[in-house]
């Protein structure tokens, strides 16, 4: 059982996504648990913002630490500060929970890196908006820093939303057929001397369509013939 916990101002974000596979499956199965915690609910002042203008001067807003650091907090029911326990590189969190705060400076998410994390017990993710989130945050409290690519969105929740749909489609039990995550683009290391695997084209009825024709080899019913073709095809995609 995997438990994730989302920090977000936007919680209603994520409910129609729960409702749906792979989620509601990891669900129903009691494979994983998804818990929203909303970030307003931690307010500190007393107009309820979580939010604040950057020292230094700048454009816009950045998420303030002390909201995140309470949900973190209510999540764990412990300090969670890594200098509490003069180290760095580490915080009193259990050995199976991660923290990850999402920011287009951390290092890229991929394949390999949802599946280290699907060997975690409980993750936490935090959603920036607006400029961002108070640097301590990353500095002090978080395991790890994810980016899900070189580009800037408005905020954390579809990158938390990619996370954990690749990460959730990993649990065993999930999909319904074992091999459908397996045997997937990026799930193992390429046979052919390449460092990834690239499944090949895949095509379905009608076998015309306006003249586009399905490769003659995958109507042929030749199976060797068929398995070679897709060996080659994964192989020119193949990285
Ligand atoms: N000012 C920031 C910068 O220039 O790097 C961008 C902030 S962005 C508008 C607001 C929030 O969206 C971030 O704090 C982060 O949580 C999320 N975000 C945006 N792009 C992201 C990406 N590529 N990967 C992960 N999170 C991202």
């Amino acid at each position: 059982m995997i438990k994730f916990d989302i920090i977000t101002l936007f919680p209603h974000l994520f409910t129609e996504h729960f409702a749906n596979l792979p989620f509601k499956k990891a669900i129903e199965k009691n494979l994983a648990e998804y818990k929203l915690w909303d970030l307003k609910n931690f307010s500190t002042n007393n107009y309820g913002s979580v939010d604040d203008k950057t020292y230094g001067g700048g454009v816009g807003m950045i998420l303030m630490i002390e909201p995140v650091y309470k949900a973190l907090e209510e999540i764990y029911g412990k300090n969670i500060m890594k200098k509490q326990i003069q180290d760095e590189k580490n915080n009193s969190l259990d050995k199976g929970s991660k923290i990850i705060v999402l920011s287009p400076r951390g290092s890229n998410f991929n394949q390999n890196k949802a599946m280290e994390l699907s060997k975690y017990s409980q993750i936490t993710l935090i959603c920036g908006r607006y400029e961002g989130i108070d640097a301590r945050v990353e500095e002090s409290i978080a395991t790890d820093v994810i980016s899900i690519g070189d580009f800037v969105l408005s905020g954390g929740e579809i990158p938390a939303l990619a996370i954990m749909e690749s990460m959730t489609r990993l649990i065993p039990g999930v999909l319904e057929k074992k091999e459908a995550s397996e045997i997937e683009s990026f799930s193992k290391i390429s046979d052919m001397g390449k460092s990834q695997y690239i499944e090949y084209p895949q095509y379905t009825r009608p076998e015309n369509f306006m003249g586009l024709k399905v490769p003659d080899v995958l109507l042929s019913g030749n199976h060797k013939e068929i398995e070679r073709w897709r060996i080659d095809n994964s192989e020119k995609l193949s990285v």
